[in-house]
């Protein structure tokens, strides 16, 4: 049996060369960046050069990037720090963000008080514009969080004109940028976003490896008290190989991007064609997604529901039905339930999630596999 991975919006395959860059500075790189002998200059020299070329792929200056484990811990710093030190009093978010912005929100307003608004969703998944603006007209310290691609549908913002409007409007803009990074183009110095977060293990790069992006002249309280590691923002020794696997990943996720995109919109189109070919009552989620996503919802009786994962799983298999982290659950998505009637929200959904790595055999697969359930 072929084990098949279709699930590369929960986290990817590392790059062969992200290990090889990896494992050479884990034998050659030991030393750690505070310590002043050649060890841990080297180490140190290591570290900045990964932080000036991630700096350079974002198109901002290295002093903007702060190193962190995910985007998690990015998101919750900042979302925390916005009301704690920028003194913050509303937050504009919608339903459909990943849960990381999503619950940090609901602390915040139970915590503090804070007032939460949440941008009405469009049937296609997509934010209604015309009402971020409505929300914005208020006049209170606002920040905005949106996400950059939804990873359950794949719907796009659009960075440009929100972070125009926010700015517009003086408000300070967040956006998690989670599923884009490394997969399309980000060019910070041309946006007017404030903040954005990364995770390496969802382009290619290792897991405990992320970046946080502050824009110049903001400046909020350490995310970690301790060393004076990342500018005493994020104490604690950093992990530099780690890190260094995370610019690698970026690095040739930007240099191979046209290429890799156009391999992956090609597959991406083709599995849309066989599921409307093989499963004519069955619907796609959201439009105009991401290249690299595809949500629909498969047309079998509810009680299928609950076993389709375990049943594509035992055939080798890997799909989700949202978010990883809610996967095995069978609670509907939080995101479908804001753009799906009632009786499609029963049915099975999947979400087909795709790298360079896979091909249209894997598609193929997946389609017997499903005809073989119903
Ligand atoms: N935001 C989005 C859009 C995501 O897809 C994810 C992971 O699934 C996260 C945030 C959280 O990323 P991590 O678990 O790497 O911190």
């Amino acid at each position: 049996m072929k084990n098949i991975y279709l699930d590369s919006a929960a986290t990817t395959q590392l790059r062969q060369e992200v290990i090889d860059e990896m494992i050479t500075v884990l034998n050659a790189d030991y030393g750690n960046p505070s310590s002043t002998h050649s060890y841990g200059r080297s180490a140190k020299n290591v570290l900045e050069t990964s932080r000036k070329l991630i700096a350079k792929l974002m198109g901002c200056s290295a002093q903007e990037i702060i190193f962190t484990t995910n985007a998690t811990e990015g998101t919750n710093w900042i979302l925390k720090g916005a009301v704690t030190d920028l003194k913050v009093k509303r937050i504009i978010t919608t339903k459909i963000e990943h849960h990381a912005t999503l619950y940090t929100v609901k602390h915040l307003q139970t915590a503090f008080g804070i007032e939460v608004d949440y941008v009405r969703i469009l049937p296609s998944g997509a934010i209604d514009v015309t009402h971020l603006v409505e929300l914005l007209s208020k006049e209170v310290a606002t920040l905005v969080t949106l996400m950059h691609v939804n990873n359950e549908i794949g719907t796009v913002l659009d960075l440009e004109k929100v972070g125009r409007i926010c700015h517009q409007h003086q408000a300070l803009f967040h956006c998690d940028t989670v599923q884009s990074v490394g997969k399309t183009e980000i060019n910070l110095s041309e946006l007017h976003v404030d903040f954005i977060v990364a995770s390496a293990h969802k382009f290619h790069g290792p897991k405990g490896a992320g970046f946080t992006y502050i824009k110049k002249g903001i400046s909020l309280q350490p995310l970690l008290f301790g060393g004076k590691q990342e500018k005493g923002l994020r104490a604690g020794t950093e992990a530099v190989h780690q890190v260094v696997g995370m610019a690698k990943a970026l690095e040739l996720g930007i240099l191979l991007l046209e290429e890799e995109r156009s391999y992956i919109q090609d597959l991406k189109r083709y599995c849309a064609d066989q599921f409307r070919l093989n499963f004519p009552e069955g619907k796609i989620n959201g439009s105009d997604t991401f290249y690299n996503i595809l949500n629909v919802v498969v047309p079998f009786s509810e009680e299928k529901t609950a076993m389709i994962l375990f049943n594509l799983d035992m055939k080798g298999i890997a799909v989700s039905r949202g978010s990883a982290c809610q996967s095995g659950s069978i609670k509907p998505s939080h995101v479908l339930a804001e753009i799906l009637l009632e009786e499609d929200l029963k049915k099975p959904s999947l979400r087909i999630s795709f790298s360079h790595y896979n091909t249209k055999e894997d598609i193929d697969v997946l389609m017997s596999a499903l005809r073989e359930f119903n």
